[in-house]
């Protein structure tokens, strides 16, 4: 087990990256995404980010 989120204290820095599913915070101190923020595109929000072509 390793630290694969940050874990750092007093926080004041992010920054977002993103891929082809969806966008998260990432610590600007030790560049480790920050736990439990991802978030998809195309999470039923109400709004529409992604098409389908099914
Ligand atoms: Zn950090």
């Amino acid at each position: 087990m390793g630290d694969e989120y940050c874990t750092c204290n007093g926080r004041t820095s992010i920054y977002t990256e993103n891929d082809d599913w969806g966008f998260w915070d990432v610590c600007c101190n030790c560049n480790k995404p920050v736990e439990c923020s991802y978030t998809y595109f195309n999470h039923y929000d109400g709004e529409d980010h992604c098409d389908y072509d099914d």
